[in-house]
């Protein structure tokens, strides 16, 4: 029986040494692992870790991308994506927004952080501001939107952690950046 979140059948060859991988129960209380028959290698499948940042712009409305690529194809969001081994948090949410927007921000504050059940992402939220830049796209979004909160598409919205977000931020959810 698989563990609710693991997905380490989708690993069929040892990273290491190119072997077969076999799923082994190395402790009980814990998912089968991948383990290599060749060379022992036991492959730990971690967390992906996501950074978002709800910008909100000189005129005081919220920027929203929509996705040119799956999961979330034609989806809006908000800027963000996975963070690069060795990256902090901070930098990764201020990169993200340069890339998939155009803009220049200062992260003012941290939303939240969402997990779930069965989904490698650990998604962390920023409340950002706009201090720079010029709205635009690269080539994993089709557009980009300043949006009024009034207008935010809630049917439309990419993933789980775009509709919580984007809800716990107009709750006023704030807290102290960490560091
Ligand atoms: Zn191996």
């Amino acid at each position: 029986m698989l563990h609710p979140h693991d997905d380490s059948h989708t690993f069929q060859f040892c990273p290491r040494c190119g072997g077969p991988l076999e799923r082994r129960v190395l402790k009980a209380t814990e998912p089968q692992r991948p383990v290599c028959t060749r060379c022992g290698f036991v492959f730990y499948l971690d967390p992906k870790i996501a950074v978002g940042a709800i910008i909100r712009s000189e005129h005081g409305r919220l920027v929203l991308v929509r996705r040119a690529i799956e999961p979330g194809y034609g989806k809006w969001v908000f800027p963000g994506g996975y963070v690069d081994r060795g990256e902090p948090l901070t930098a990764a949410a201020i990169r993200e927004a340069r890339e998939e927007c155009g803009l220049d921000i200062r992260l003012d504050a941290l939303v939240n952080i969402y997990s779930y059940p069965g989904r490698a992402p650990v998604i962390v939220v920023y409340a950002a501001t706009a201090i720079g830049g010029t709205l635009a796209v690269d080539d994993e979004q089709l557009e980009a939107a300043e949006l009024e909160t009034s207008a935010i598409p809630w049917d439309e919205l990419a993933f789980r952690s775009t509709h919580e977000g984007l809800r716990d931020y107009l709750d006023g959810h704030r807290h102290p950046i960490p560091g």
